[in-house]
């Protein structure tokens, strides 16, 4: 194939746009293993990609899609060979590297991950970057003493993509959650992955208190500004918050107050130049916990059109779980 089928975003005179292409294969990036693409993702970092609305795209032109599952067709890198079956999260693919919505990918072999066994490539970006996102954060409560017997979690984001994952994986985990959201409507939804409370997201959007109500054991917040600071405001003693996300805004509008009254601890969780030890204990505990029939309800399928589609709907969270890509579908 001298020419595959991808999405690509352009910065012309006129603005910024994200068009189908033939792309050539030997304009693709350095890198020792090649993929043949089967699935990617829409996760919150591709919608600004696509848009624009945030530049997060460091490099013209770009294939944007910051992760995908494939299959090596080619391959110099030591631990890997045609036919191995692989997944990509990060590392500035889809940024400053050419990424997943694309028939073809070469990348560096240290940024794979082998797909467990018990994933298809399909369920592989079910989970995306979003979930393994969201088994980063559970790792970090958990690291940090979590333990069911605590008290509740509360997710912020709930119907959101990490926020659907790890509503399910605490869940799993036997964890009482509360599944904070701005869509009543997905009360069903949040209960059926394990949500055992859902609750109004305006309870965190109010003026920020130093010390409220201690509530929470815990938190994974996908949401930032105003929600995480009263979340952090309402964490027990001792407790600790996974802070994955900016959905409301990249400011931290907090006093020092939870961290030397109560203890609090506040857990920073960057998945993309997360280390490769870190990714495939990730990876491992995601086949294990994670319930097929549940994360198959979270995901919407789209063909490579469909992610442009999806975008800005993704960006305004309007979107419920998760957006899989099949590179192959015909839309
Ligand atoms: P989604 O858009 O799927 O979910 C975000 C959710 O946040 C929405 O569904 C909505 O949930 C809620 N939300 C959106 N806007 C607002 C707002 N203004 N105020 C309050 N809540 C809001 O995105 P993802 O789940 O894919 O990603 C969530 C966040 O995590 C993003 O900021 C993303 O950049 C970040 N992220 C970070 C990673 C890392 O490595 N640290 C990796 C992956 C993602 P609801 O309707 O239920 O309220």
């Amino acid at each position: 194939m001298s020419t595959f089928k991808a999405l690509v975003v352009t910065k012309p005179d006129t603005g910024y746009a994200c068009d189908f292409a033939e792309f050539d294969e030997r304009d693709l990036m350095e890198g020792d293993v090649t993929v043949r693409i089967t699935h990617s993702t829409v996760n919150y970092k591709d919608g600004l990609a696509i848009t624009g609305k945030s530049p997060v795209v460091r490099r013209f032109p770009m294939i944007p899609g910051v992760d995908f599952a494939g299959e090596v067709i080619e391959s110099s890198h030591k631990d890997w060979k045609p036919g191995d079956h692989v997944v990509l999260n990060g590392w500035g693919v889809g940024e400053t590297h050419l990424g997943g919505y694309a028939e073809r990918a070469r990348v560096s072999g240290d940024w794979l991950v082998a797909i467990p066994s018990g994933l298809t490539h399909g369920q592989a970006m079910a989970i995306g970057t979003a979930g393994y996102t969201a088994m980063l954060c559970q790792m970090a409560l958990e690291g940090h003493g979590l333990k069911p017997s605590r008290g509740p979690v509360l997710v912020t984001g709930a119907a959101g993509g990490v926020g659907s994952v790890a509503v399910a994986l605490l869940a799993k985990a036997g964890h009482h959650v509360v599944a904070s959201t701005g869509r009543p409507e997905e009360a069903d939804y949040l209960k059926s992955l394990g949500a055992a409370e859902v609750i109004d997201r305006a309870e965190f959007t109010g003026p920020v208190k130093p010390l409220g109500k201690e509530r929470f054991a815990a938190v994974v917040d996908t949401v930032g500004s105003t929600t995480l600071a009263n979340a952090i405001a309402q964490v027990k003693y001792g407790g600790s918050v996974a802070a994955c996300g900016l959905a409301g805004g990249m400011d931290l509008p907090s006093s020092v107050a939870p961290f030397i009254l109560r203890g609090v601890s506040l857990l920073g969780i960057d998945s993309v130049m997360a280390s490769t030890e870190r990714r495939i204990e990730a990876w491992a505990l995601l086949d294990k916990l994670l319930d097929r029939g549940k994360l198959a309800s979270t995901v919407t399928k789209v063909g490579l059109a469909g992610a442009i589609g999806a975008a800005p709907a993704l960006l305004d969270g309007k979107l419920r779980g998760r957006i899989v890509v099949d590179v192959n579908a015909a839309d």
